[in-house]
């Protein structure tokens, strides 16, 4: 018994959340990752020197009439309409180096794991240094909110890849996960009837992840039904495209999450529980590198891959379009979530400031 309420205490300890008088409007919060998707194409579209190799794009028209266009600003808009018609004009887009913003990892590895690790607690942990490093020690802003009244059993995560059961700690946060290929039991809807017979009749093609469309449209589901006050979708394909060196699955993955995020923010945006109250804020793990080879590939080893983005909207957001100064990371993540929703959080390393720009001052 004295262990238990040990290992409570130094819990609580490891990861608080303050209230203060929440005086923003967001009441609700999203948080969707897109798995290695890389600044260049979100900035600037498809890359013409990749679209015409016909080893990365077996067949060029069919991608160059989605996805061409001689003006960066028109291509960018085809590949993610939602990020440069909606995002651009009601709320901030950080991470286009190449007019002087800026977005990098902290942690010293440039792979998954470590990166959502750094995302999720607000602090790069240097011991984090495989995918397959088990159930994550470190405590997450959604564990730490999960455990105050008012969200408790109200924050849930839906990802394609099967590692969020141990990068959320499940079994010590007590989260609601679904991940990979696990049934989602509890729900009325016969979509997600539909969905668990589905997921497990499609071919395992990058071992251990669920097709995005599948992880968006069940967590989808589970916010219509369930209406969480926070909610994770982490999608995949991007960074399995891009290690098969499949640049035309790339851009089409990319397509249609941008199309996922269109759906869920005008969802949102005609349901009075959300309307008007809740943030979405979009990121990624890490980036990948450059050129032929190094765009299939991110680590340590091949530069550039430590580079990253991100895009937010929300009613405590000023409409910036895109930000065109700055250094930001991802460690300032958590504590920008915390913060939005009236907490101050701590956690037993010391966690990235939030960022201001994304609050009306
Ligand atoms: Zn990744």
């Amino acid at each position: 018994m004295k262990r238990f309420l040990l290992h409570v205490f130094v819990l609580t300890l490891s990861a608080v959340m303050l209230m203060g008088q929440n005086k923003n409007k967001t009441e609700n919060f999203i948080l969707v990752t897109i798995d290695g998707l890389r600044w260049q194409e979100l900035f600037n579209g498809a890359d013409s020197s990749f679209l015409h190799n016909k080893k990365l794009v077996g067949n060029y028209d069919q991608y160059a009439t989605k996805y061409w266009n001689k003006n960066q600003t028109d291509r960018r808009k085809m590949l993610m309409p939602f990020i440069w018609d909606v995002v651009q004009k009601k709320g901030q887009i950080y991470g286009n180096r190449s007019i002087g913003s800026f977005v990098n990892v902290k942690n010293p590895y440039w792979f998954s794991y470590p990166g959502y690790n750094e995302i999720f607690t607000g602090f790069a942990d240097v011991r984090i240094n495989s995918n397959e490093f088990g159930p994550n020690p470190n405590v997450s802003v959604f564990e730490a909110l999960n455990q105050s009244p008012e969200f408790k059993g109200r924050v849930a995560a839906f990802a394609s890849w099967d590692a969020f059961n141990d990068i959320l700690n499940t079994k010590r946060s007590g989260l609601v996960v679904n991940a990979a290929f696990q049934k989602l039991e509890g729900l009325k809807s016969n979509n997600i009837a539909l969905m668990n017979n589905m997921q497990t009749k499609l071919p395992d093609i990058f071992n251990g992840v669920r097709l995005d469309a599948l992880t968006f449209y069940m967590g989808f589901e589970y916010l219509k039904e369930k209406n969480p006050r926070v909610l994770f979708l982490g999608f995949d394909e991007t960074d399995d495209f891009g290690h098969g060196g499949r640049y035309g699955d790339y851009l089409n993955s990319a397509h249609y999450t941008d199309e996922f995020l269109s759906t869920l923010w005008n969802w949102i945006q005609n349901n009075p529980t959300y309307k008007d109250k809740t943030t979405l804020l979009i990121t990624c793990d890490h980036g990948r590198g450059e050129g032929f080879d190094g765009w299939r590939s991110h680590s340590s080893k091949t530069a550039h891959s430590d580079e990253t983005w991100l895009a937010v909207i929300g009613p405590d957001t000023p409409a910036v379009g895109e930000v065109s100064k700055g250094q930001y990371y991802n460690n300032q993540y958590a504590k920008t979530i915390a913060a939005l929703l009236g907490f101050d959080f701590k956690n037993e390393n010391d966690v990235g400031a939030k960022i201001d720009l994304v609050f009306v001052k």
